[in-house]
């Protein structure tokens, strides 16, 4: 018996066999497995009496065509000969690698590989993460919910809403105290919408004294039933900006409304500058600095993220000692350019809407035109700094250290990510760029993740890394793991890059 199979031995010596049952010991749940089923997770199975990982090991491919971006390794697919026709770069992510656990145990894959005359190695595992969550960044001017405002799905609370940012709304979703410091539906909950949303698939969300929102990574938000279609060019004060020029000598005054900023070009410095004359105008608002007006209405689902449908709402009465005049020409616009309306002023110093002027149509689609299309972004955030480490290396904190002293490269299925600064490998990853259905859970509940380091095999072998274990792409390819997974290309991962050979070769504090 080989020492990896040891490693996975179902039973400890003299152990009874439970019915026809084998055990995983992939993660703490040890499920108790009979032949043809898997265990509560899904991912391993009992197939004639062996522990199989049931996912495949998805294998990605470098390829000079595509500048060096990793690409799928598809060439062989599922119905691979085991033939190595394939003569490119390859890189064995964690996707469908297996876990071992517990984590004194060597990672299930240690890969060596030279690349450009650097010999490299990538410890390969499908870390367990019981402290992790979402950050989720919605581009919308709607108001969601307030700041702090529970998120819930499935009635469960998962999270919260965070800050507004630059014309997206931010959630906080899961996060240990969600994952297992409430009840177990909330657990289960916050388990299922955070591997959904990392797996790019939709979530409903209903946020307490806001609106329900479908959100999937990569796509636009659905609030309250209404996709939501364009991402604001800017607040009111910078739409004002940008466009006071295009308005010049068009229109006597210009309004765009938003729950942020509110600009008026008259009094705003972009209209100073190029001479536009006072109108009288007065804003139903905080004014911050001249043509600059905070909290001009409530937030929601209104024009430019208010509560409002009607814009004159939002202003007083006009005084003519200050420029207003019958007549006097004014337009409204939202901070998308998806609602607009052009107004005269009546002999009574009211503002009255006329039909939209063919002249200001070009400055209203081309706000509309510099709005990026609203989408959802998912970061996965989680914590490899605990005892995952301990599957690299003998001496955990060393990874620690190599991480942030940039001699050790992380990725998550292959997608490059932010370390944060500071202890431990707290990391956070765009979904989008892992390839399709990179993340597990174990019923715990926690998230599985693809995880791999990339060294150079000298500073590995510095790190106290598991040297014995040490096995070559080709002979990974050939044999697949302990797990008996079969090899597979995984989806398009996008445009991930190689491990930066440079970093890696100069890491400035990288051991001698
Ligand atoms: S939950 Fe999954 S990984 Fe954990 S013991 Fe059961 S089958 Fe194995």
């Amino acid at each position: 018996m080989s020492e990896l199979s040891e490693r996975f031995e179902t039973h400890d010596p003299g152990e009874k066999k439970m019915a026809e049952k084998i055990r995983c010991d992939a993660c703490p749940v040890m499920c108790y497995i009979a032949d043809g089923r898997t265990g509560a997770c899904d991912r391993y199975g009992n197939v004639g009496g062996r522990i199989v990982r049931c996912d495949p090991l998805t294998i990605l491919e470098h390829t000079e065509e595509a500048g060096g971006a990793v690409t799928p390794f598809l060439a062989e697919g599922e119905d691979w000969n085991g033939g190595l026709v394939n003569s490119g770069r390859r890189f064995v992510s964690g996707i469908g690698a297996g876990t071992t656990y517990p984590d004194y145990k060597p990672a299930p894959f240690i890969v060596s590989q030279e690349v450009e005359g650097v010999d490299l190695v990538t410890v390969v595992t499908e870390g367990i993460f019981s402290y992790c969550g979402a950050k989720v960044k919605i581009d919308t001017d709607r108001h969601l919910g307030d700041e702090t405002a529970l998120v819930r799905a499935g009635g469960e609370v998962i999270g919260h809403v965070s800050t507004a940012e630059y014309g997206s709304q931010m959630l906080s979703l899961g996060g240990v105290h969600h994952l297992t410091g409430g009840s177990k539906a909330e657990g289960r909950a916050t388990c299922d919408a955070l591997l959904a949303l990392c797996n790019k698939e939709p979530v409903e969300l209903s946020i307490d004294g806001g609106v329900d929102v479908v959100v999937q990574a990569g796509k636009a938000p659905v609030i309250d039933g209404r996709p939501e279609h364009r991402m604001r060019v800017g607040c009111g004060s910078a739409t004002i900006g940008m466009f006071a020029t295009q308005w010049k000598d068009l229109v006597d005054e210009v309004v765009v409304v938003d729950d942020h900023i509110t600009g008026v070009v008259s009094e705003h410095q972009a209209g100073k500058v190029l001479g536009w004359q006072d109108t009288g105008i007065r804003i139903l608002g905080r004014r911050s600095t001249p043509g600059r007006y905070f909290k001009v209405s409530e937030p929601g689902l209104g024009w430019g993220g208010t509560t409002i449908s009607d814009p004159l709402q939002i202003l007083g009465e006009w005084n003519p000692k200050k420029g207003a005049r019958p007549g006097l020409s004014l337009l409204m616009v939202s901070t998308t350019g998806e609602q607009f309306a052009y107004f005269e002023l009546d002999g009574d110093l009211k503002p009255v809407e006329k039909p939209f002027p063919e002249r200001l149509r070009k400055s209203v689609d081309l706000i509309e035109d510099n709005c990026e299309p609203a989408l959802c972004t998912v970061l996965f955030v989680g914590g490899a700094g605990g005892s995952l480490r301990a599957g690299v290396t003998e001496n955990p904190v060393n990874l620690t250290r190599s991480v942030h002293g940039l001699q050790t490269y992380v990725t998550v299925g292959g997608a490059p990510v932010y370390v944060w600064p500071g202890g431990g490998i707290m990391l956070m990853v765009d979904v989008m760029r892992t390839p399709d259905n990179s993340f597990g859970y174990v019923p715990t509940p926690a998230l599985v993740a693809p995880i791999e380091f990339t060294l150079r095999r000298d500073d590995y072998e510095k790190l106290g890394g598991y040297v014995s274990e040490i096995r070559t792409v080709e002979d990974v390819v050939a044999r697949g793991g302990e797990y008996l997974n079969p090899r597979r290309g995984a989806g398009a991962p996008g445009v991930n890059p190689w491990p930066p050979l440079a970093t890696l070769r100069n890491a400035p504090g990288r051991q001698r």
